[in-house]
């Protein structure tokens, strides 16, 4: 596979779904992955006595930061400079990504190592620093096996995690040269670091992403399990950090309820092995440039919205893929975007404006595990059920919606509603199969109703209503 994950050119999600759900081998490994991480979130989390005082604590928190995002940027924006750093203030993905390219080459570098980062993966980093003739190198496991195997991040924690081992091993054998390879995952971690201690040791320009930027200091966090990311933080002379603007906290303080609830939702360990913060530039130790691109890329439009507003909210756990039914049989790449599962289900057609992800408020059962396990309490259901209404009011008068108004004409009246029912009987003589019982069944619809016997079979009308049946009774209930 090759190309992006753009909603601009990706296939609606109901087509990509119908793919993926034949691929019996992605659906093991997805669904193997998921359930591993939710039994050990599900034990963690279990731990805290006040878990839900914690998820409140941290809603507060991103909500209170969104509600004030202006004083604490341009407080960011101030506590950076004054540490030495130098921020840049980018409208959109295009204006990004110049930013990081000029920035790349003012540090005389056609390589950087790179930190694993979903805000460089949502603007198309990688094509665009390639485009202009710089090498990026991803250092964490997984984007790692995603750039070697020419693939798409399939989850926003586990970008890797439609692959199982074996598949692992066989891009390592092919793209590092390796065809002794054994399979164990300690022989996969040994030649990655290999393959990775090199390029740390070489390249002298950094690039990340942010899980948090403090206001209070202008410093930059970022959480990460492997080490990689520190690596590439303290080795190389230039670190270019890209964020958009939500990541904001307004105090270090905030760090202790987030840093408690990130990694518990994420992965399911009580602390993320390393937590590394940097503040502006050090004469002694680290690199000797930082800069910090502040993306908006329509955030300050989702922003305005005070209904979907807290999307912003989000601090990309990724526990809401995994506990979410529809993510779990699908995997990511159907959701076209690099957003997958219920965060992506609001957040690409939010910073899409809808127009090329108008199915994705729909992928979604409304069954509110994703709202369960949230630590920061986003009700994902109740923005979806805001995206639709969008979505019918951008499509303007469609058959659906003259369908429902006439529908809604016969619920309206006791005459109306009887008639339609006896000439629902009639009508579906000829489309009844009846089963071995003598039950009879409609598995198929003539046109807009077809999509109802897609992918399930309709029972026949009963014979005799409810309300015949009770008036048959008589009033002494005989
Ligand atoms: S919406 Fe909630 S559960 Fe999903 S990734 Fe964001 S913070 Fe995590």
């Amino acid at each position: 596979m090759s190309g992006v994950l753009d909603p601009r050119t990706s296939p609606p999600f109901p087509i990509v779904a119908k793919t993926m759900l034949g691929d019996s081998q992605l659906r093991k490994n997805v669904r193997h992955a998921t359930d591993v991480i939710q039994t050990k979130r599900a034990r963690v989390v279990g731990e805290m006595p006040d878990w839900q005082a914690l998820r409140e604590a941290g809603r507060q928190i991103r909500s209170h930061t969104m509600e004030n995002l202006d004083f604490y940027l341009e407080e960011l924006e101030r506590n950076c400079t004054r540490a030495g750093g130098v921020v840049h203030w980018a409208r959109d993905a295009e204006e990004a990504r110049q930013i990081v390219v000029a920035l790349v080459k003012e540090s005389g570098s056609d390589e950087v190592i790179k930190i694993k980062s979903m805000t460089t993966e949502e603007i198309h980093l990688n094509p665009a620093l390639e485009a202009a003739g710089i090498h990026p190198y991803e250092t964490d496991l997984a984007e790692l096996i995603i750039q070697l195997g020419e693939d798409w991040p399939s989850h926003i924690v586990v970008p890797a995690l439609h692959k199982n081992r074996q598949q692992i091993r066989e891009i390592f054998q092919k793209k590092m040269n390796l065809p002794e390879l054994g399979e164990r995952p300690q022989d996969l971690a040994d030649a990655a670091r290999m393959f990775l201690r090199e390029k740390f040791l070489r390249v002298k320009t950094g690039l990340s992403g942010a899980n948090f930027l403090i206001a209070e200091t202008g410093g930059v966090c970022i959480i990460e399990s492997e080490g990689n990311g520190r690596m590439c933080l303290t080795l190389p002379e230039t670190l270019i950090t890209v964020a958009g603007i939500d990541k904001v906290l307004p105090r270090y303080q905030d760090l202790e309820v987030v840093l408690q609830l990130v990694p518990r939702s994420a992965t399911g360990e009580r602390m993320n092995p390393y937590n590394s913060i940097w503040t502006g530039v050090n004469a002694k130790d680290g690199p000797r440039n930082f800069h910090v691109v502040l993306m908006d890329n329509a955030r300050t439009e989702i922003l305005a919205d005070e209904e979907a507003r807290q999307t912003l909210n989000c601090v990309r756990c990724g526990a809401c893929q995994n506990a979410c039914p529809v993510y779990r049989q699908t995997g990511g790449h159907a959701y076209g975007s690099v957003y997958a599962g219920p965060i992506g289900a609001i957040l690409t057609p939010q910073l899409q404006e809808m127009h090329h992800a108008q199915s994705l408020p729909y992928a979604s059962s409304l069954c509110g595990a994703c709202y369960e396990v949230c630590p920061v309490k986003i009700n994902i259901p109740e923005v979806l059920i805001h995206l639709r209404n969008k979505v019918v009011e951008q499509k303007g008068v469609s058959a659906e919606a003259l369908a429902m108004k006439m529908m809604g004409m016969v619920f309206m009246s006791e005459r109306r509603f009887r008639a339609a029912q006896r000439m629902g009987r009639m009508a579906e003589v000829p489309l009844v199969r009846k089963d071995g019982q003598g039950v009879g069944w409609i598995g198929w619809l003539p046109g807009m109703l077809g999509g109802w016997t897609q992918v399930r079979d309709l029972q026949e009308m009963p014979k005799e209503t409810f309300r015949d049946w009770w008036e048959k009774r008589g009033k002494d209930g005989k």
